[in-house]
């Protein structure tokens, strides 16, 4: 198990327990189950953030994978989303 996995189970067990047993996503906000739960770096460390319990927060496997998909690292994404129809 890896340093990381150790510091997800924790966060985990410490914010269901002050939270009744909810642990919400950090992106989504939703209840994450454990097996599902992901470590997200709340100020990336590209940005300069680190992996201390307080820059680290619970998210969804799915959502963190979204969000760093969002992340201008590809900032070239040709097709802007157009919700427009024609009338
Ligand atoms: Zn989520």
């Amino acid at each position: 198990m890896s340093k990381l996995a150790h510091i997800r189970g924790k966060i985990y067990k410490t914010v269901a327990r002050q939270l009744h047993g909810v642990v919400p996503c950090w992106v989504c906000g939703e209840h994450v189950l454990s097996e599902a739960a992901t470590l997200e770096h709340i100020q990336p460390l590209s940005q300069g953030g680190n992996s201390h319990a307080d820059n680290l927060a619970i998210s969804h496997a799915l959502c963190n994978h979204q969000r760093h998909a969002l992340e201008p690292a590809s900032a070239r994404t040709s097709t802007p989303v157009s919700t427009s129809t024609s009338i």
